[in-house]
């Protein structure tokens, strides 16, 4: 919220349940691509499913106006 990126107060970001991962450029400037975005999750999924770790990816959230794909969120046991 104080980048202006967020404007949700209520959210899973503030009970520590997610996170928002971007990948950065060598200046350490936010990288947009998406395809390095998409490896992000890949291998995010990958690391929660061998941790045994439920989450849900923002990329697939329905209803999303812009699918949040940089947003990691522990799901529900
Ligand atoms: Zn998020």
């Amino acid at each position: 919220m104080a980048w202006g990126w967020s404007r949700t107060p209520e959210s899973p970001h503030r009970t520590g349940s997610a996170v928002d991962l971007w990948p950065l450029d060598r200046e350490g400037r936010v990288f947009f691509d998406p395809q390095t975005r998409n490896r992000i999750a890949a291998a995010l999924r990958k690391a929660a499913a061998d941790l045994g770790v439920p989450t849900c990816w923002g990329g697939r959230f329905r209803g999303f106006k812009d699918m949040d794909r940089s947003h990691f969120e522990l799901a529900a046991p």
